[in-house]
């Protein structure tokens, strides 16, 4: 008997009988889910041996430097074999050194605060504002302001902090001090005719923040282009007015960048693309390209010394430590693979050849009445799906899951906006590795136009 046919087939039975899958309905996981084995470039390949195009970097938008890099895993190796763990209250070189090179990339940001995902960089900084609050405000500016359709993460106070109704549905009641704000997406436009959408989504914060009280207001968190909720990029001089209006009543400004950050979008980071400063920036899934797990929260250097230690509060420091940020294969392999991405020039590529892809893609929009919406920015992009152009009625979720398995079947993995409750799950989106060819670009044009071909009532001639 071929071994490997039997190790195969005996990973896919104790998957499907033991493994609780993410995000995956039992009825679903019952019947298995793909297994995939191996990986190289923008090739990964299933246990059938089937061979795919990857444009979703891993499904969740990670993989950023390709599979296979054995670069990365030598210097995991090495570290782990010199020094696999210290608790991050003591010093470590790599560490050390990645702080210094990240922060090579973020002019007017100090300090890096280290621990393994997503979610967890987000926690920090909720932290961070509270016990702000409570040392320099009477505890009063504890609030902090999240917007309709962005996500950060899945721990309970991420969760409070995230605009998405299918997300919480049935996790509640949620962490107190938490208060959201209208999305920014214009395709969704909700403000009628307006001069200048992005200035007019601003001014919808500043409402909230004047409802709340703005002395009850300590920070804001917001992505930079949103994500899972729909690639959704912020429209001219919204994120510029936001900025202005945190000054004006004192909140920070989190730029969540667990998705956009490390050359996703084309730039190191996405708040880059407009021209504005942070107080604190989180990271995490990229900066690894997931050969570990690291993630980051950024701060500036008055937020730093905003939470210090002082003669009436001994306990006024950021008290805070996460075990797993002493793994030290975390920043060894963020710094082989910020080497990468600086060698191979690869946020140049992303900007390149992202704009090769939102051209492909718009190019389709006069063949499929069906793309309603393109949008990105770099090598992130989300085509919305919709029934008619001139209502911009979305497709039902059933036409996106088409779309996407009708992609996988001819050989390319994209992502899709989950099970929405809101109607927002006609959202199909795009993340190549930032290796990505012009010949891969358009073989992952080529398939999504045979596949809206076959699910969406092509323009005839
Ligand atoms: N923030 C954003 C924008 C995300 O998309 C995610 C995950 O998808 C998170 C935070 C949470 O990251 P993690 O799953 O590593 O906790």
């Amino acid at each position: 008997m071929n071994s490997h046919v039997s190790y195969n087939h005996i990973a896919a039975m104790l998957d499907r009988d033991h493994v609780w899958h993410h995000l995956t309905p039992g009825a679903a996981a019952a019947k298995g889910v793909p297994m995939f084995v191996r990986g190289e470039g923008l090739s990964i390949w299933d246990s059938a041996g089937k061979e795919y195009l990857d444009a979703s970097a891993g499904g969740v938008w990670v993989v950023n430097a390709g599979y296979g890099r054995t670069e990365i895993a030598d210097a995991i190796r090495e570290q782990l074999v010199r020094l696999n763990f210290i608790a991050s209250s003591m010093g470590n070189e790599p560490a050390a050194l990645f702080a210094g090179k990240l922060l090579e990339k973020m002019p007017g940001m100090s300090r890096v605060f280290y621990s393994s995902s997503g979610s967890e960089a987000n926690e920090k900084a909720y932290k961070m504002v509270r016990q702000i609050a409570h040392k320099h405000f009477g505890g009063k500016k504890h609030k902090i302001l999240y917007r309709e359709r962005d996500y950060h993460g899945t721990t309970i106070s991420a969760l409070s902090s995230t605009g998405q109704a299918e997300r919480r549905a049935h996790f509640g009641p949620f962490t107190p001090g938490f208060v959201e704000v209208p999305h920014c997406c214009e395709y969704r436009n909700q403000y009628g005719d307006v001069d200048n959408y992005g200035l007019r989504a601003a001014d919808a914060i500043e409402e909230v923040i004047l409802r709340e009280g703005p002395d009850t207001v300590g920070g804001i968190i917001l992505e930079p282009i949103t994500a899972g909720g729909g690639v959704i990029l912020p429209p001219p001089g919204y994120l510029q007015k936001v900025r202005e209006i945190c000054d004006r009543y004192d909140i920070l400004l989190i730029i969540d960048e667990v998705v956009c950050g490390l050359g996703r979008t084309g730039k190191w980071f996405g708040y880059q693309h407009f021209d504005i400063q942070p107080d604190i920036v989180t990271m995490a899934k990229g900066i690894a390209s997931g050969y570990a797990a690291i993630s980051c929260t950024v701060t500036s250097e008055r937020v730093y010394q905003l939470l210090q230690e002082d003669e009436g509060d001994i306990l006024g420091f950021f008290r805070d430590i996460s075990t797993y940020a002493g793994n030290l294969a975390g920043p060894a392999a963020a710094l082989a693979n910020m080497d990468i991405l600086e060698r191979e020039g690869l946020v140049d590529n992303s900007a390149k050849l992202g704009e090769r892809l939102l051209e492909g893609f718009r190019a389709l929009q006069d063949k499929h009445p069906m793309l309603g919406d393109v949008r990105g920015k770099g090598l992130f992009a989300g085509l919305e799906l919709v029934q008619d152009r001139e209502t911009k009625e979305p497709v039902h979720e059933t036409v996106a899951i088409a779309v996407a398995a009708k992609c996988k079947e001819l050989g390319v993995l994209i992502g899709r906006t989950n099970r929405s409750l809101t109607g927002h799950n006609n959202i199909i989106n795009f993340s190549p590795a930032l290796i990505v060819t012009a010949e891969q670009i358009d073989r992952i044009v080529d398939v999504v136009d045979q596949a809206l071909a076959e699910f969406g009532g092509c323009r005839q001639g």
